[in-house]
């Protein structure tokens, strides 16, 4: 008997009590390796004592002040630590409690800008098919899942969709990755043109898609094009690295990697890695000049903007990410974990696709690898998969399914950035039994 309503209503959900490093234990001890981080959340994993020691330290300091009244040290030292390593022209930094937020705020200061900078015209979005951006109203608009949308489209902002940069399901054959880049990049400018460029505000997409394709880099050289599309049209670029920033590819932000800087930038899951909700929007000086030399406030703002306790786990978080130098094992035990992947599920069946960055990795399930025909009903796929990890103590994230008619069914990995070689082995070997025997 439960009083809340779960995300799925008779959902067999096991009672999690506990966890400690990379593993979580449900009520009657049991332990499972927090393979995915939940949602790609928990990068320093579980009870780390300095994140527990800050947090109770800024509890006995000040745990609350409105934000209409007050700053406190720790957003500002947040603040301050955050921008100096974010890609260049962020100079700015807004705290909201997770990724849904950010991108919402991202959205509103795309909009605001416009209207300060007198162009009040510019509102429509383009954001991309694999893509999600959160559930709140203006970032599930963006999101490019239909089935998401479907029942709430009547209150969604106007958006366009084009089509993601997934090598796997959209590369021609003989076609090089450079020019396959340029021709997905080449969709924008064409939406842009169709559209009408004064009529277009921003441009949406995750660096590294996530949940709704399984870790799917963009292929070399198109991030950089999308980059000068959008300057040639004065489209806004927002880059989402909810799930792929923070660390998880194995830099701080995952558009290092592609060496582009947006306009906007939203993070917060590996930002607080689990300890307190939290997400940030990165913003330019040219926005915020905008703003203050405009209206001169930013027309937004929630209750728990700035939260002390949320800032005090962030800041203590990435501090330890530095300190313990954990971006190298990211590199490092991302690059054992594709080769394990590899080694395992090279010549599945069942496996058409294994990508990623760092410590973010999909594997992409088909029915069939020469048509890359996909699992129907894949969700049932997806729970079997599910169970059957979680019977053997690994705590995966199964997802993906038809999006806008493309299929791309997949298991994410996103483990902690603490996680050992012989655990990234275990990790591996139940997750192939658990594919096995669910297939
Ligand atoms: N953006 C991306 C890329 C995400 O992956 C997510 C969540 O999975 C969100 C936004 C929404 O974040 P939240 O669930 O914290 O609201």
């Amino acid at each position: 008997m439960t009083r809340i309503l779960h995300r799925q209503i008779n959902a067999d959900l096991r009672i999690a009590s506990g966890g400690k490093g990379v593993e979580l234990f449900d009520r009657d001890g049991r332990g499972y390796i927090d393979a995915s981080g939940g949602a790609a959340v928990s990068c320093l994993g579980h009870g780390h004592p300095n994140v527990i020691a800050a947090m109770h330290a800024q509890a006995d300091r000040l745990a609350y002040a409105h934000t209409s009244f007050f700053t406190s040290e720790v957003a500002e030292d947040l603040a301050e630590r955050l921008v100096a390593d974010a890609p260049a022209g962020l100079d700015y930094v807004y705290f909201v409690s997770g990724g849904s937020e950010a991108v919402e705020a991202a959205l509103k200061m795309a909009r605001q800008y416009f209207v300060e900078i007198g162009e009040p015209q510019r509102s429509k979005i383009i954001a991309r098919r694999q893509s999600y951006h959160g559930n709140t109203l203006g970032a599930l608009a963006a999101g490019g899942n239909a089935w998401r949308r479907a029942q709430f489209q009547p209150l969604l902002a106007e958006t366009h969709h084009i089509d993601p940069c997934y090598a796997y399901r959209y590369r021609e054959p003989g076609e090089t990755e450079e020019a396959y880049g340029l021709r997905a990049a080449q969709a924008l400018e064409d939406k842009i043109l169709e559209l009408g460029p004064e009529t277009v505000m921003a441009f949406v997409a995750e660096p590294v898609v996530g949940a709704t394709a399984g870790a799917v880099p963009a292929v070399p050289g198109y991030l950089k094009r999308i980059r000068e599309i959008c300057d040639r049209y004065g489209v806004l670029l927002l880059l989402d690295e909810v799930m792929c920033g923070m660390g998880r590819t194995g830099t701080l932000h995952a558009c290092e990697q592609d060496g582009v800087a947006p306009d906007l930038m939203t993070v917060a899951k590996g930002l607080g890695g689990g300890y307190q909700p939290i997400g940030a929007t990165f913003l330019s000086g040219r926005i915020y000049e905008a703003f203050a030399k405009g209206s001169g406030l930013f027309q937004h703002g929630h209750t728990y903007i700035c939260h002390p306790m949320a800032c005090a786990a962030a800041l203590a978080v990435q501090e330890v990410i530095a300190r313990d130098r954990l971006l190298d094992n990211v590199t490092a035990m991302g690059a054992h974990l594709a080769r394990r992947l590899g080694e395992r599920f090279g010549n599945h069946p069942h496996v058409g696709d294994i990508r990623g960055r760092g410590l973010f990795m999909g594997v992409e399930l088909v029915e069939d690898r020469g048509t890359k025909a996909t699992f129907d009903p894949a969700w049932k796929l997806h729970a079997r998969i599910k169970r059957e990890a979680m019977n053997r103590g690994l705590a995966v994230y199964p997802a993906g399914g038809t999006i806008d008619g493309v299929r791309g069914d997949h298991i994410l990995l996103a483990p902690p950035f603490i996680i050992d070689a012989a655990t990234v082995d275990t990790v591996v070997e139940r997750l192939g039994e658990a594919v096995d025997a669910a297939i």
